[in-house]
């Protein structure tokens, strides 16, 4: 596993620094702290979330009197180190989903000043959520929905990214929306709009906000008749019939059926015509059938795949150097039930030789294994 060294020399009024673990968006956290300890440096580390691309990251502080840490996920506490400085504070996520930043921080407007690349605002009108799902943080992070940042706070730039878990449930969320409409930002709810609780207000006052793409989420199968309904109220006043102009989020986890559940919501997608966006959960990462959800993931995640390449011939350029990989994708995409601990089982119960003798498969080989 690599591990970089990430130091930067301290400018000689900056006795702060903060350390961004992660980077993939402006962290507000760190913005905050940077309106209240200004000027801070900052240390981007881009460490990922997948597994397959963890990399550990050394960062040094001489010469700093404080360091602030914030790691969103999960993966992170064992992979960043900061060396040479007594006093650091960690936050975020990934190490405690209970600490915040004292109430009189959170209150400061997000200083972007440490992201002189941004173009676009980020912010939560709305903390918590009013459920409880078994496999989200939200409820025990930030307790019942309520009210968080003023919308003029948040929006620095014309484009902005909201960030609430789910805005739709607040008591308030009609006159929010209106606001959002008269100030005519050009806005994205990032982690996904609760579509179970739209209703004809809500959805004509999305319809009048400037949103190019709508995200909902689509996570528990027992839900299918209550969204295609709630997502048939949405396309009457948002969205032209049929056009794949909203997405869902496809949660999945190793617990679910790929066949009977994950397949099932992707496929919903497509009959109803919405973009799937797989969510992988961490624990995928640990499952046999890791390499078809990544299979799965790289397709239906990109809107041109989706829209115009069949999952087979997609997966056959992908892999196009992998017999085996393309046909048990392929087998799982069309039976799903297959499983490929079960599958190279059987394979080895045959005497073949999988590497080997991979490229020999015939249909007929591979078929008797459907299960
Ligand atoms: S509705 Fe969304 S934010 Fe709320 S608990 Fe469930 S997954 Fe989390």
């Amino acid at each position: 596993m690599a591990t970089r060294e990430l130091t930067i020399q301290p400018t000689r009024e900056n006795k702060s620094r903060v350390v961004d673990a992660v980077s993939t968006i402006p962290n507000i956290a760190l913005m905050k702290l940077n309106a209240c300890y200004k000027p801070v440096d900052i240390v981007r580390c881009g460490i990922s979330y997948y597994t397959n691309r963890y990399k550990d990251v050394i960062v040094d502080a001489a010469g700093y009197d404080k360091v602030f840490v914030s790691a969103v996920f999960f993966p992170t506490p064992d992979q960043l180190k900061v060396t040479n400085c007594g006093d650091i504070e960690y936050g975020g996520s990934a190490y405690s989903i209970t600490k915040s930043i004292p109430d009189e921080i959170a209150k400061l407007k997000s200083d972007y000043s440490i992201y002189p690349d941004a173009d676009t605002s980020y912010g939560f009108i709305t903390r918590g959520c009013f459920r409880n799902c078994p496999f989200c943080i939200v409820r025990q992070k930030e307790g019942n929905i309520h009210l968080d940042e003023p919308i003029v706070n948040i929006a620095q730039h014309d484009k902005v990214k909201f960030l609430d878990n789910n805005i739709l449930g607040h008591p308030q969320v009609e006159q929010i929306l209106q606001e959002l409409a008269d100030r005519k930002l050009r806005c994205q709810f990032n982690q996904g709009l609760d579509v179970r609780i739209l209703t004809d207000r809500k959805a004509e006052l999305l319809s009048k906000i400037r949103c190019n793409e709508y995200i909902f989420a689509f996570d528990q199968l027992s839900d299918e008749k209550l969204v295609t309904e709630k997502f048939n109220l949405f396309k009457k006043y948002v969205c032209s019939e049929n056009h794949y102009d909203s997405s869902f989020f496809i949660y999945c986890h190793p617990d679910m059926d790929i066949l009977d559940d994950v397949l099932y919501r992707v496929k919903w997608c497509r009959e109803n015509y919405a973009l799937p966006y797989l969510m992988l959960d961490i624990a995928c990462w640990e499952s046999p059938d890791i390499e078809f959800y990544l299979d799965l993931k790289s397709w239906c995640n990109w809107r041109q795949n989706w829209i115009s390449i069949p999952f087979e011939k997609f997966i056959e350029n992908k892999c196009f150097s992998n017999k085996i990989r393309q046909q048990r994708s392929i087998a799982t995409y069309n039976e799903g039930k297959q499983n490929p601990a079960k599958w190279l089982k059987k394979i080895a119960a045959k005497n073949m030789q999988v590497v080997l003798d991979a490229e020999q498969l015939t249909t007929d080989d591979f078929e008797d294994l459907i299960i």
